[in-house]
């Protein structure tokens, strides 16, 4: 196929999640006409701080700022009918309107009620969001079950929505068996989904060719990644990792475009790591301590609060031992889960880790997030910033000067290490985030900032 028109590019997190992509996601959306979903569903959360206030979204893609720009929500995302209704609603509250903007493929697999109450039970093991995704997506592999059809996709609900309702019904049912208030609980979830059906109907679209025809036509499409590529369902270590395929190269399969259309790999990647839940972690502050601790607070619902109320990160900080570190630095940052508030592990960001991923994935360049967080170095007794490099023996930390970020411009410190991060990973970083809010960002031009 002849790569004529258009192109698209994949925006993707690098590390465990949360490194700040929808802000990213929400600079470059003025280069595209189009920002497309590919992945997941509403376990992904996205924060987007604007004049309008902040967004949090979930399915919709980042760019609702952008009245001229379109979403659109591809083949590869499991839609959760009830969360994208409320999605919708509550933008329509800050005067942000999706009607002729958003569109979502009629072949998205439905999360449906029964998948909810499915990963609520058995999630809590591998510490998902409890929004049903993985079920549905296992549902979606497994298609029939004792001669019922067990994955309905959108196009269900346009064909015969009655039936396909009623299916949904029935094995929510069957699911609750015998459970105390069960015929209760499936009313009125279903009554929620019929009512949140009515709203997201007129946002589907039931085109196959919905991105590839207007591509063609010289759109350019920027595919925004939920999760992250380390916790991609066949590269990430298993079970730790999210149940889609989060890989720059699935934009093409969830996202409904050939890939000849492919122009450039984006990656997000933070300055501090962090991860929730449990998994491979190899530059965690505090190592296995961390990770039992974290896994503790989220079983007791230990979150931002209680560890205010028990620590004081400042003493924390000038502590020598890295586990104190490390809950110093997430109270700092405020490393806690967007949804759920479960204390976020925190580490060291890990350069042989990105350098890899850089490699496997293709990312041609990489926008660095939360560099301000490198400040919080300078109050521990070392004074310096710690990244972690090298291979086998030769892995190791390495000490940067600390610096402020009260003067105008980027400190010369920083650019050092900026220059150190590029020369590791041989990625161009093209811009840096000094803070939540939009305008807390550096965007560097075509050239290498090292060069
Ligand atoms: P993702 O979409 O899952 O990658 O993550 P989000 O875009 O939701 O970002 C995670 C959190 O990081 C949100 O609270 C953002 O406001 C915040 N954030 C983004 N960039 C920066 C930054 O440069 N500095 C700081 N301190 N926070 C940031």
């Amino acid at each position: 196929m002849k790569n004529v028109g258009g192109y698209a590019d994949v925006l993707v997190g690098l590390q465990y999640g949360d490194e700040g992509k929808a802000k990213v996601v929400d600079f470059l959306a003025s280069e595209y006409d189009i920002i497309a979903r590919f992945n997941g569903g509403a376990n992904a959360g996205h924060t987007v701080v604007s004049a309008q206030g902040t967004v949090k979204l979930r399915q919709i893609p980042s760019a609702v700022f952008y009245p001229d720009k379109l979403l659109y929500i591809g083949s590869g995302c499991a839609v959760g009918v009830v969360q994208l209704a409320e999605e919708i609603r509550s933008l329509q509250e800050i005067g942000i309107s999706l009607e002729g903007r958003l569109y979502v493929s009629s072949r998205c697999v439905l999360v449906q009620p029964v998948h909810m109450h499915l990963d609520q039970i058995h999630g809590k093991e591998i510490g998902t969001t409890g929004n049903g995704i993985g079920p549905c997506y296992a549902d979606r592999a497994l298609r029939m079950q004792d001669g019922e059809r067990v994955a309905l996709q959108i196009r269900d609900l346009l064909d015969d929505g009655a039936s396909a309702l009623a299916q949904m019904h029935k094995r929510y049912r069957a699911q609750l068996g015998t459970m105390h208030g069960a015929e209760t609980q499936v009313g009125v979830s279903m009554q929620a989904w019929s009512e949140a059906w009515q709203l997201v109907q007129s946002y589907v679209t039931d085109d196959p060719l919905f991105l590839v025809s207007r591509v063609q036509a010289g759109a350019c499409v920027l595919f925004e990644g939920a999760q992250s590529v380390l916790l991609d369902v066949m590269y990430g270590d298993q079970p730790y990792v999210t149940s889609s395929h989060t890989a720059p190269s699935y934009a093409y399969v969830g996202g409904d475009l050939p890939c000849a259309y492919h122009r450039k790999s984006i990656g997000v990647a933070k300055a501090v790591m962090s991860r929730v839940g449990s998994g491979h972690f190899p530059s965690e502050l505090g190592g296995a301590r961390s990770e039992q601790y974290c896994a503790e607070a989220a079983r007791n619902g230990t979150g931002a609060a209680s560890e205010r109320a028990s620590f004081d990160a400042a003493e924390l900080l000038r502590s020598n031992d890295a586990y104190k570190q490390g809950i110093a630095l997430r109270m700092l940052t405020g490393e806690y889960g967007t949804g759920s508030g479960r204390p976020r592990r925190v580490g060291l960001l890990d350069l042989t880790q990105l350098a890899d991923v850089v490699m496997l994935h293709g990312i041609d360049e990489l926008f660095l997030n939360k560099c301000d967080c490198l400040v919080y170095f300078s109050d521990t007794p070392q004074a310096c910033i710690p990244l972690l490099a090298g291979r086998g023996k030769d892995r190791d930390t390495v000490n940067f000067p600390a610096f402020t970020l009260d003067g105008e411009g980027i400190p010369f410190e920083l650019q050092q290490i900026l220059e150190f991060i590029e020369a590791q990973t041989g990625c161009r970083i093209r811009g840096i985030g000094i803070g939540p809010e939009r305008h807390q960002s550096v965007y560097f031009n075509e050239t290498l900032i090292g060069a």
